[in-house]
């Protein structure tokens, strides 16, 4: 959970620090990101949140844990500033970035806007922090990088246009019914023996290697036993067009298979050609 002080870095984590306060985190980030303090093992319960967790403020993701306290399973980083400040220092924010990426990495936490959230987001009754001007997508976006992974989501505004992008053909449907998908919703069109269309998930690659290929989608009966994945290289060759069940698994990551893949835009195109009667969901694909 994401955090601002409200103070400078100085008064954070004093305040934090002084039992009378009856508040503490895990982390705080000062200004420019030069120094961090742990005021509180991860293994340990902060004070960081007065919020009993509503799914419904979190994209309905786990449900299952509505109304237990979100101290209870989340890890609290406090930012030296204010919730109305117009930008935050870059130098913060990616400091910042790399401990939550560590932190992820450690916890095995997916890095989502579902698993890496604000305060006000949790606690919207009385709390804004970290206001309106942190760059959450940007954020999250840095957090991945920094642990080596690009996502391709099928919507473009969770992308980074620089190196992901995603095209989605006419009558594939967007749609957010079943939840834990990867940002805001995901789209889906029904399986067609005959058909060509595909959703293309496109990511640049600088210097031509290997990569390691997750697709993710959200799952029902209804969904495709074998989901068509196409492996596209920036040259236009298919290296393989391998399959995944998408009746289970949905919203956690599904290896596809590691490819060496040359400069460039490569692709994953996902096909909706199956024996008819089916839905098959688009969502996101992972490369790292
Ligand atoms: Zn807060």
């Amino acid at each position: 959970i994401i955090h601002t002080c409200e103070s400078n870095y100085a008064s954070c984590w004093s305040w934090l620090d002084n039992p009378a306060s009856q508040v503490s985190a895990h982390y705080v980030v000062n200004e420019d990101g030069s120094e961090i303090s742990q005021l509180v093992r991860e293994q340990t319960r902060a004070w960081h949140i007065a919020a009993l967790y509503d799914c419904t403020l979190n994209r309905r993701h786990e449900c299952w844990r509505n109304g237990v306290q979100s101290n209870h399973f989340t890890v609290g980083i406090e930012h030296a500033g204010f919730a109305s400040q117009d930008s935050f220092p870059r130098a913060q924010l990616d400091h910042s970035a790399a401990l939550v990426c560590d932190i992820t990495r450690d916890r095995a936490i997916p890095r989502d806007w579902q698993h890496i959230v604000g305060h006000g987001q949790l606690q919207p009754a009385d709390r804004t922090d970290p206001g309106p001007h942190w760059p959450w997508i940007a954020y999250i976006h840095r957090v991945q990088a920094l642990c080596g992974e690009l996502v391709v989501d099928d919507s473009a505004q969770f992308n980074d246009s620089v190196v992901a992008r995603t095209q989605v053909p006419a009558g594939w449907q967007a749609t957010d019914t079943t939840p834990d998908y990867y940002g805001g919703g995901y789209h889906w069109a029904s399986t067609s023996p005959s058909a060509t269309d595909g959703v293309e998930f496109s990511f640049y690659v600088a210097a031509s290697g290997t990569r390691t290929v997750d697709a993710r989608w959200t799952s029902g009966t209804n969904r495709v036993p074998q989901a068509p994945y196409a492996v596209i290289t920036s040259a236009g060759d298919t290296l393989q067009i391998v399959s995944r069940d998408q009746r289970t698994g949905g919203g956690s990551w599904h290896t596809l298979g590691t490819w060496t893949f040359p400069t460039g835009w490569n692709r994953i195109v996902l096909l909706r050609r199956a024996p008819a009667g089916a839905v098959v969901v688009a969502d996101a694909v992972r490369v790292r």
